[in-house]
């Protein structure tokens, strides 16, 4: 199975994914965790990423498309499928990723797209913490640890926000990717393939409904 989880930034891609792929066995690709190793491992594309997300803008689509299409060749991905988090975030990515599908003679099953309110997104965001250590995310009042300061999936005790998280970012980040968001909605309305669910329940909620879509 292969299929694209999307929503603007704090939607709850990365909290869901993680049940996602561990149920359903799917190669997680998320091209922020991609571009954030990067940087922190200081290699040429960090580098060139670091001066976008920085700014809360999105990686030209030349560099975020080359890298999708090398990982998509993988073997893994084609023995187990994928989810691809946080891509295509415009028009040109979705159209290069049906072109990359299409030379792989892959298919998209299901494209989930997981809608929440601005003002929710932001509330959201200003509350993330992230575990340094394995990445699992959590939210200081909707989605804490269930033992405090210590991470739920790995013990670890050292956790840290996302720069790009605070709150003169955050603004930015939503509209931006809101514009470039809705054209790439309907092109896969259009294919028949794309599922909004209301991404504002709690997150056993929205998980329940995105399990009704992909099937037990
Ligand atoms: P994304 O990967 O889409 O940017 P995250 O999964 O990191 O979003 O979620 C953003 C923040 O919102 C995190 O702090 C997370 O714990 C919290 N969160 C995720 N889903 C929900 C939900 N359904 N209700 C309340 N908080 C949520
Ligand atoms: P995320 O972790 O998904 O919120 O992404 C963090 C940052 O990485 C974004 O603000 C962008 O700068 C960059 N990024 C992630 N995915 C993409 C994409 N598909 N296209 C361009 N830039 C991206």
């Amino acid at each position: 199975m292969n299929i694209l989880l999307m929503g603007l930034p704090g939607a709850g891609k990365g909290t869901q994914s993680e049940m996602i792929s561990t149920d359903y066995s799917l190669v997680h690709i998320a091209t922020g965790d991609i571009f954030r190793e990067a940087i922190k491992n200081e290699t040429e594309l960090g580098l060139l990423a670091k001066s976008y997300t920085d700014n809360g803008n999105l990686v030209p689509d030349d560099v975020t498309n080359s890298l999708v299409k090398e990982r998509l060749a993988q073997n893994d991905v084609s023995e187990n499928g994928f989810m691809l988090d946080g891509y295509p975030r415009t028009l040109n990515q979705a159209e290069a990723l049906d072109k990359n599908l299409n030379d792989l003679n892959e298919t998209l099953d299901a494209v989930i797209y997981i809608d929440v309110d601005k003002e929710v997104l932001k509330d959201r965001l200003s509350g993330r913490f992230i575990c340094r250590n394995c990445g699992a995310t959590y939210h200081k009042l909707y989605n804490p640890p269930k033992v405090e300061d210590t991470c739920d999936t790995c013990g670890s005790h050292d956790f840290y926000q996302r720069e790009d998280d605070k709150p003169e970012k955050v603004s930015h980040r939503i509209e931006l990717q809101m514009d470039s968001i809705r054209p790439i909605l309907e092109h896969y309305q259009d294919a028949g393939i794309l599922h909004q669910i209301n991404g504002e329940d709690s997150i056993e909620s929205v998980y329940r409904n995105i399990r009704g879509i992909l099937g037990e």
